[in-house]
């Protein structure tokens, strides 16, 4: 069932729209933590989702892996919306949050490893970064597939259903 993993491109820099200003130089990058949004379910148990997909030109997805980049079950899948959220899964410190945006093509990656939840919120450790046409750290082999996941539904044209699930 995986996803066919496209060729890798060579990822050509340029300007890109509504950049997020990041505060900090790009050597603290590597420790930079921060607060992801999880909700929560009818019993209080922490979730977090899948969501996103693609427009046009544009597009940005949340991918939710094991700690060791691999498919997680979750708890609950749907409503399929068009780039809402696809997939809930319950959220623990060691998971992995990936978030990719897009814009004609060209991405911004970031991996993040939850240490923490508290409250509505999981503390992540941003762990592998990717911006104009690299790593700052390359991410081990055993992240390719939830990264390509990532990517894919970012450029997945009004996506309606998860991408990286166990079924
Ligand atoms: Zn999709």
């Amino acid at each position: 069932m995986g996803f066919r993993l496209p060729p890798k491109k060579p990822g050509p820099g340029g300007g890109r729209p509504g950049e997020k200003a990041r505060p900090g130089g790009e050597e603290e990058m590597e420790e930079k933590m921060e607060m992801l949004e999880i909700e929560r379910s009818i019993r209080g148990t922490p979730r977090i989702c899948e969501k996103g997909g693609g427009f046009t030109n544009t597009g940005s997805a949340q991918i939710i892996a094991g700690p060791n980049g691999e498919r997680l079950k979750p708890k609950a899948v749907g409503p399929g919306f068009a780039c809402g959220t696809h997939a809930e899964f319950e959220a623990f410190p060691g998971m992995l949050v990936i978030q990719a945006g897009q814009w004609r093509g060209d991405y911004e990656i970031s991996v993040y490893r939850i240490v923490e939840i508290t409250g509505n919120w999981a503390k992540a450790q941003l762990i592998h970064r990717f911006e104009r046409g690299e790593w700052n750290v390359d991410p081990p082999e055993t992240l390719r597939e939830a990264i390509e996941a990532a990517k894919k539904k970012a450029r997945c044209y009004h996506c309606r259903r998860p991408h990286y699930i166990l079924p």
